[in-house]
């Protein structure tokens, strides 16, 4: 694969761009970790007070993180029920990626709940999250360097199209192996959907469990962010296959971005919802329980709906699932769909996520901001996925993308957007 050329345009405002959010990304972790459990709780303002080194180092908690990540990474090299090929690379080549990620969140439960029948404190993470946080921003930064010295050596044809500029701040930023792994451990396979996932469902029952101890048993609305989390989490996990196909796994390279994002941001931030309940309780009636149970529900069956759709599609075009949807021919002799679910926006996985992503926080009540967070990042983030996705399909798909927009006009919500 040729090195990016100067003239290719650089993502996320180049490395000034890349430099701010290695800075903010972790600080703002860092914060929200804070605000969660401070009185007031308010997401915009100055943290409600600057931790010192001690409250952020513990030798413990790394420990601890790397006992988890040790023991993920132990259930990924357990013998799989399948090992599917990955999509073609540039030297017509095709990695094998073992299916047992939901198989690991079983044995994890397992061992989970084992641990806590003899004993086991998980209620005291809670108290824990800071320097947790602050282990796995370390070794994130560790890893990346690991994995930006291991591209110095990988052959042209792994690296990935982006990430490559011959800037050391954007490179390392954005990753410049795109399938780094050593032997069967793929790291970015094994990061996107393991330790983190599994992390942030962890710290929602560890939330649960300390909600239990404080106040006698959990609230509804812990019950509900829990059990809404853990279906998106476990859905990820059966569906393992599907993130062969996304533009992680195919387009970007495994750098600082990724990195952080799956063992860090996820586990952290994504549960600040049950972090918050914790230290703010919520009344939930049954009424209110219902209609946001109806919400997800309605979030999930099209995220899901969307999701199987395309990937039953670009699997098998004439499964009978599929074989009668109307579709777009393009140059590269792939298809478009053009009707079901991808025929009403062009993005109707996202519109499904956020609407899940609204259910999660509406069990925390409308008084505060922070457990609206997570809406509010998660559309940015989407907005901005969809914008790159939408270059790369242009790039790949030419006067055949243009038709499909043509015909399918609003990106993620139907007359909206
Ligand atoms: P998508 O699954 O939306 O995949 C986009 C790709 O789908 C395109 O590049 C194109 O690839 C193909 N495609 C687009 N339109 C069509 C069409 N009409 N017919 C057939 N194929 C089409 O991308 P993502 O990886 O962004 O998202 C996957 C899921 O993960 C989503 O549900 C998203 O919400 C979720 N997600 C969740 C995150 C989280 O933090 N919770 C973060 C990011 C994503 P090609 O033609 O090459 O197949």
């Amino acid at each position: 694969m040729a090195p990016q050329g100067p003239r290719d345009p650089l993502e996320f405002g180049g490395p000034m761009g890349a430099a701010s959010l290695m800075a903010l990304l972790p600080a703002t972790m860092l914060h929200l970790l804070l605000v969660a459990r401070s009185g007031p709780a308010r997401l915009l303002g100055p943290p409600p007070y600057l931790p010192g080194l001690g409250e952020l180092w513990s030798p413990g908690a790394l420990l601890l993180w790397l006992t988890w990540l040790g023991l993920q990474a132990a259930l990924y090299l357990l013998p799989a029920r399948k090992v599917v090929e990955g999509q073609e690379l540039k030297d017509k080549s095709r990695l094998q990626y073992p299916i047992n990620g939901f198989q690991a969140l079983v044995l994890t439960a397992l061992l989970v709940g084992l641990g806590l029948l003899a004993g086991l404190p998980l209620g005291a993470l809670s108290d824990m999250l800071l320097p947790f946080a602050f282990a796995s921003t370390l070794t994130t930064f560790i890893f990346s360097l690991l994995l930006f010295l291991k591209a110095q050596v990988a052959p042209a044809s792994a690296l990935a199209p982006g990430g490559n500029s011959g800037n050391l701040i954007y490179d390392f930023f954005l990753g410049r192996e795109l399938n780094p792994r050593i032997s069967s451990l793929d790291f970015k396979y094994f990061c996107e959907l393991r330790p983190g996932l599994m992390g942030w469902v962890l710290i929602n029952l560890a939330m649960l469990v300390q909600e239990a101890e404080l106040r006698g048993s959990p609230s509804l609305a812990m019950w509900l962010v829990n059990g809404f989390q853990l279906l998106y989490v476990g859905d990820a996990l059966w569906h393992e296959e599907a993130i062969l196909t996304t533009m992680d796994i195919t387009h970007d390279g495994f750098g600082f971005m990724l990195v952080f994002g799956d063992l860090a941001w996820v586990p952290f931030t994504y549960s600040l919802q049950a972090q918050f309940l914790l230290h703010h309780p919520q009344p939930l009636g049954l009424p209110m329980a219902s209609t946001i149970c109806l919400i997800n529900a309605v979030g999930y069956y099209i995220f899901r709906g969307a999701n199987s759709q395309k990937n039953t599609f670009r699997k098998n075009p004439s499964d009978p699932r599929v074989a009668g949807l109307e579709t777009i021919p393009t140059a590269t002799g792939r298809q478009l769909l053009v009707s079901g679910w991808w025929g009403m926006v062009r993005h109707p996985n996202y519109l499904g996520d956020l609407i899940m992503a609204l259910a999660w926080s509406l069990p925390c009540g409308t008084a505060h901001l922070l457990p609206y967070f997570y809406l509010l990042y998660f559309t940015s983030l989407l907005v901005h996925r969809e914008a790159r996705d939408e270059r790369l399909c242009r790039q790949k798909y030419g006067l055949a993308w243009q038709e499909y927009c043509r015909r399918v006009p609003y990106r993620i919500v139907p007359y909206i957007y």
